[in-house]
């Protein structure tokens, strides 16, 4: 074997070995992407409950990229360096439409998840939320901030669903020294969304592309910080690459805030058309104010969201008109 060989099976033998579960998904299509482009070996674990093979059929042809039909409330045994756990069902449509099967993935999820790492000695991410923090009384929201949660509401499998798999997150931390990381998501937009999911940002653009009513919940005059999911897959990157003391939780979103009725303005002034803002009833427990304290990530990981709204609103839109073909 020449040198050049040598170093190649090196290189081969060094590809760090890394599972996104949920991959299939709108965030873990464009966090398979940009592991792929850092030189690592992909594993995706979906079972397509909300992702689809469209959103990662791009990398179907690339040799470090395996993809695997599994539900994560079952066990799994492969061998991997890195875990992303982002399997779950992350809009009220979804994750309501089977709300038992939301918590069992969250939670019998985490624990399989959390197994796996466990016996790998893999480092492991969990894609928590902002939802942690439920109608929040704290305004912006810091990760010091325990929740004002409803327990038995509609959106309560979604919510107790990921404060549970945080509580098993860091219990596996303590009780058995994993090497874990807990981000909690701000909501986070871009190409890939699902057309269909009922999410604000999507729901909008689709409805200003297709000339239908921008339908705004409530006065709109509720609040939300939107990121971009380029600047958000950085910072997860940087959370996975962070020393064994960062554990989180972490927040990451953008700190900059928007009512609902702005964003509806935005949306239609860059897509032009006829549409109409109308005013639809609010749905239970949506929180009035959500906003990101992001102190942490920058002073720990030197990581802030640079993408402004209009940027990403671009792109999303012209993802939105290719994918609909209007
Ligand atoms: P998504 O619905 O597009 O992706 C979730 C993926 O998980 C889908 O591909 C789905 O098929 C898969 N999945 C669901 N249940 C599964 C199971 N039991 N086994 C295997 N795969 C399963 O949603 P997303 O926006 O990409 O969210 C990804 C993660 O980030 C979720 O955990 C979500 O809770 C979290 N998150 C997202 C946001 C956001 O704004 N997008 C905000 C906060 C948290
Ligand atoms: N597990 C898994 N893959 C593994 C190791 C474990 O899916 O590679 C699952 C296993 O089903 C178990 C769960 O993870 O129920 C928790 O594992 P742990 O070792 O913490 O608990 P135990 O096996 O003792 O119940
Ligand atoms: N919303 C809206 N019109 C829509 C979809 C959502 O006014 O067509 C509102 C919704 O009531 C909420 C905000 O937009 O106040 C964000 O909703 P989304 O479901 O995107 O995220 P979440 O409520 O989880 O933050």
């Amino acid at each position: 074997m020449n040198s050049k060989e040598r170093l190649l099976n090196m290189r081969v033998a060094n590809r760090k070995r890394v599972m996104v579960t949920g991959g299939a998904g709108f965030l873990g299509s464009h966090l398979c992407e940009r592991l792929l482009e850092d030189g690592c070996d992909v594993l995706c674990v979906d079972n397509f409950y909300s992702g689809t093979k469209d959103n990662v059929a791009h990398l179907m042809s690339n040799p470090h990229y395996e993809l695997i039909r599994h539900d994560v409330t079952f066990p799994l045994y492969v061998e991997v360096d890195e875990i992303y756990n982002l399997a779950c069902p992350a809009s009220p449509i979804h994750y309501q439409w089977d709300p038992v099967q939301t918590t069992k993935t969250s939670v019998h999820g985490a624990i399989n998840m959390l197994g796996l790492a466990k016996r790998t000695k893999a480092k492991i991410l969990q894609a928590s939320t902002s939802e942690v923090y439920g109608d929040p009384e704290v305004h912006p929201q810091q990760e010091s901030y325990w929740g004002h949660v409803n327990p038995v509401g509609i959106r309560s499998c979604y919510d107790e669903g990921k404060r549970c798999a945080e509580t098993l997150f860091f219990d596996y931390y303590r009780q058995h020294g994993l090497e874990i990381k807990v981000v909690r998501i701000f909501n986070t937009y871009g190409p890939r969304m699902h057309p269909n999911d009922g999410r604000v940002v999507s729901n909008f653009i689709v409805q200003a592309l297709r000339g239908d009513d921008i339908t705004i919940y409530g006065d709109g005059l509720q609040t939300r910080s939107f990121c971009y999911v380029d600047d958000l897959i950085e910072g997860f990157v940087r959370m996975m690459g962070s020393p064994k003391d960062v554990t989180g939780p972490i927040n990451m979103g953008n700190p900059v805030e928007f009512t609902i009725r702005e964003l509806a303005e935005t949306v239609l002034k860059m897509v032009g058309g006829k549409s109409k803002l109308v005013f639809k009833p609010l749905p239970q427990d949506d929180p009035k104010q959500r906003q990101p304290n992001i102190t942490l990530a920058r002073e720990t990981l030197g990581w802030e969201p640079r993408v402004r709204l209009e940027a990403g609103l671009e792109k999303t839109v012209g993802y939105f008109r290719n994918f609909l073909a209007l």
